[in-house]
């Protein structure tokens, strides 16, 4: 019936054995999206403690939860007979105090149902069965009847790599050699599966001495830590300002320190974690635990159960790592606090950071939001004192700074005949070319090309559930808000017309564009439609380190993590990013791309050279971004956000009315303005969304802005507005997207 093991006090639904003094009502928050709470009655010898999980039916559904709240029979007030009764999974950890608090917060703060948190914190909303232990290569019994320098290899590395190969294709990568070698080893009993055991890792500690910075920085988190007491710190250095080597140092104490803490270190994409994992391990001597939508089935079930029964000592992992069942959580750590990723857009829409802040806040312990570019909440936050700011050393000094340069687009006629790359641009690629030095172009956007263009009638190829062109990729148009795809037509849906052509700048447009100035560079295209995992992101890496690469065209994913010391060039095609939308982050997000791609160039002793293309010269983040001086940047956004009440100084909440039928959403949109009346708050719209429509459903949006905590005056609000059930309002609590 489940897919857990329920062991001593497992009693069938509908059989009621009643211990007459030990019976329960457990309110129980579920996997499932129901809007509210659920009683149950649980039968049960002695009393379980808040935060077990339970197995509940709702409906006819059997489904998991965990009790929030408990009362004995005798002093409930309802009739508990009418209750259906409840059963305990009693070899799952229960949720921890501060994970419970973590929990109802969460769902609280974001007007999310009391269950979100709770199915986040599950796999698919279920309880993962236990998996049998992974099993790795050691050497066996059996001497090697004849040695050859491949099987050498194998074993050399067997012998001298802390590290589990859990797969033959991984031990044979790792010794260079062919899987033959270690299948031929393995059938001869040189070498045998043995499993590894379901224990702590045990580690060997080898951090690099720190520099001035570095140590005082350490030592303030180092402080926090021994005093268990809550504090965020905002960690402050460009790329190479050694940051991970200080939240190492934290992790380092911890380990040693107490032997059943728990760190989370929160990264916003899985991109990252190739390099760092690999990082981590030369430093600990074991893999951490790791947690990400890309992980296989199985690991995802094992190292669920790892962190629930605190086998786990480090969790790398995306946002969703933060709702796991951590037993004691005593670090936690935030990188790249200003990545838009970690806010979730859909169904449980919390942001990443801020959450991670409020985690550390229930656990009592530090966090520690690192960047070089830090969101102006953060930023604002440390010149409130709130966040305590620790500064790296390894600011540019004058020899590594590159040199920005930027291109008009109307003057250099960049768009006209569909050509993007503008002649300076193309000028600077051909010295690097010349040099044997490497270049970067980068824009925002993969695929073919953003539009299909009928030139016929002039319209452009929608998507057609979504107020939103068609992307072309390849030989596909694909809606990149609802996912539709369709092959390229052949004839334009309105007009019949058979001039259709991909027209405006994508990855691979840009590709093209380049093969045609530079037939025999090697050219390579590292966007999310053609890297997928990390193995394919490694594969990237290596070549341009290898210099297998002269042009690299990429996304926001070549922006980060990777140095490169022969890329002296870097283009940027489109360097507004949604400048001209006007929306609240566009300036913020654009200046913290331009300046992490600027970053790329010219690290190492080679001064490299960054050219810009935009529409927009005389923007104010373009001078800061010249002078690569960040504070004025944030200084001058700061000013402008105080002067709109904008976030951070004033709270935003957006509210989505959606439906099928667009009269009855602006009816019920023009009915919650009509009927709002929080006192210090300000309601604007409704407007239809950007996004008039997604999914076939229309959208209307309301913005709410205020300075006080609204949360309660929201609640009533929205209760007391009627809206029909076909009308759906969601929530979006410190929204980051406004489409
Ligand atoms: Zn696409
Ligand atoms: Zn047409
Ligand atoms: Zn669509």
């Amino acid at each position: 019936m489940f897919t857990v093991k329920v062991t001593s006090s497992f009693i069938r639904f509908n059989t009621k054995v009643v211990h007459q003094s030990n019976n329960f009502i457990v309110t129980v928050a579920t996997s499932l999206a129901v809007p509210k709470l659920l009683d149950y009655v649980l039968y049960v010898e002695s009393k379980p403690v808040l935060g077990s999980f339970v197995a509940i039916e709702v409906g006819t559904k059997q489904v998991f939860g965990v009790v929030i709240k408990m009362q004995e029979v005798s002093s409930f007030l309802g009739d508990a007979s009418k209750l259906k009764e409840a059963v305990l999974v009693d070899d799952v950890p229960a949720v921890s105090e501060q994970g419970l608090n973590f929990l109802r917060f969460s769902s609280r703060y974001t007007f999310a149902l009391p269950g979100d948190p709770v199915r986040a914190s599950l796999i698919a909303g279920k309880i993962p069965e236990q998996v049998e232990p992974d099993k790795k290569l050691v050497l066996g019994n059996v001497p090697l009847d004849k040695r050859t320098s491949t099987r050498d290899k194998v074993i050399n590395v067997l012998t001298h790599s802390a590290h589990a190969f859990t797969s033959q294709a991984m031990l044979a990568e790792a010794a260079g050699v062919g899987v033959s070698v270690v299948k031929g080893l393995l059938i001869k009993g040189v070498l045998v599966w043995e499993e590894i055991p379901d224990v702590k890792p045990s580690f060997h500690i080898q951090l690099p001495d720190l520099n001035a910075s570095q140590k005082a920085s350490a030592a303030e988190i180092a402080s926090a830590l021994s005093l268990k007491k809550h504090q965020t710190f905002f960690l402050d250095g460009v790329m190479g300002s050694g940051k991970t080597e200080v939240y190492f140092d934290s992790i380092a104490r911890l380990l040693e320190e107490d032997d059943t803490s728990q760190v989370l270190l929160l990264v916003p994409e899985i991109a990252l974690t190739p390099q760092l994992v690999g990082r981590f391990e030369k430093r600990f001597g074991f893999i951490p635990t790791l947690w990400h939508s890309n992980l296989g089935e199985k690991a995802r079930k094992r190292n669920w159960w790892h962190i629930a029964k605190g086998l786990s000592r480090v969790v790398i992992g995306a946002r969703s790592a933060l709702f796991l069942n951590y037993q004691n959580l005593r670090l936690i750590v935030v990188d790249e606090e200003h990545d838009s990723s970690y806010k979730q857009e859909e169904v449980f829409r919390y942001h990443g950071r801020d959450m991670a802040v409020t985690l550390g806040h229930f656990w009592k312990c530090p966090v520690v939001l690192c960047s070089a570019t830090p969101s102006l909440e953060t930023w604002n936050n440390v010149l409130l004192g709130r966040y305590k700011h620790l500064m790296l050393d390894g600011r540019y000094g004058n020899a590594t700074l590159p040199h920005l340069k930027l291109v008009d687009m109307k003057e250099s006629k960049v768009g006209k005949g569909d050509k993007w790359i503008s002649a300076p641009i193309v000028q600077a690629i051909k010295e690097r070319l010349e040099k044997g030095e490497q270049s970067l172009v980068f824009l925002n956007r993969r695929g073919v090309a953003p539009l299909l263009i009928c030139g016929g009638c002039g319209d452009r190829v929608g998507c057609p559930s979504c107020d939103a062109s068609l992307v072309v990729h390849k030989s596909y148009l694909i809606c990149h808000h609802c996912g539709f795809h369709e092959e390229i037509p052949k004839k334009c849906p309105k007009c019949d017309s058979e001039k259709l052509r991909a027209f405006g700048p994508g990855t691979r447009k840009i590709k093209q564009e380049l093969e045609t100035y530079f037939p025999t560079a090697r050219i390579a295209v590292a966007d999310s439609d053609s890297v997928k995992t990390d193995r394919q992101m490694g594969d990237v890496v290596a070549k341009m380190e290898k210099g297998e690469i002269d042009i690299l065209v990429g996304t926001q994913m070549v922006a980060k993590g990777h140095h490169f010391p022969e890329l002296t060039f870097v283009g940027i095609i489109d360097g507004d990013m949604g400048l001209a939308r006007g929306e609240l982050r566009a300036a913020e997000r654009t200046f913290q791309v331009l300046m992490q791609v600027a970053g790329r160039a010219g690290r190492a002793a080679k001064k490299g050279e960054v050219m810009i293309q935009t529409h927009d010269p005389n923007h104010p983040l373009f001078e800061c971004l010249l002078q690569m001086d960040r504070d004025k940047f944030l200084k001058m956004e700061l000013q402008s956000r105080k002067l709109w009440q904008d976030p951070p100084f004033k709270k935003q909440m957006a509210f989505i009315v959606s439906g099928k039928d667009e009269r009855s959403v602006a009816f019920a949109s023009k009915a919650l303005a009509n009927n709002f009346h929080i006192s210090n708050a300000e309601v604007l719209g409704p407007a239809p969304a950007p996004l008039a429509k997604l999914r076939d459903q229309f959208r209307y949006r309301l913005l709410v802005k205020s300075g006080d905590k609204m949360h309660d005056a929201v609640q009533k609000w929205l209760g007391s507005t009627k809206i029909p059930s076909s009308v759906r309002v969601v929530v979006d609590v410190d929204p980051v997207s406004f489409y």
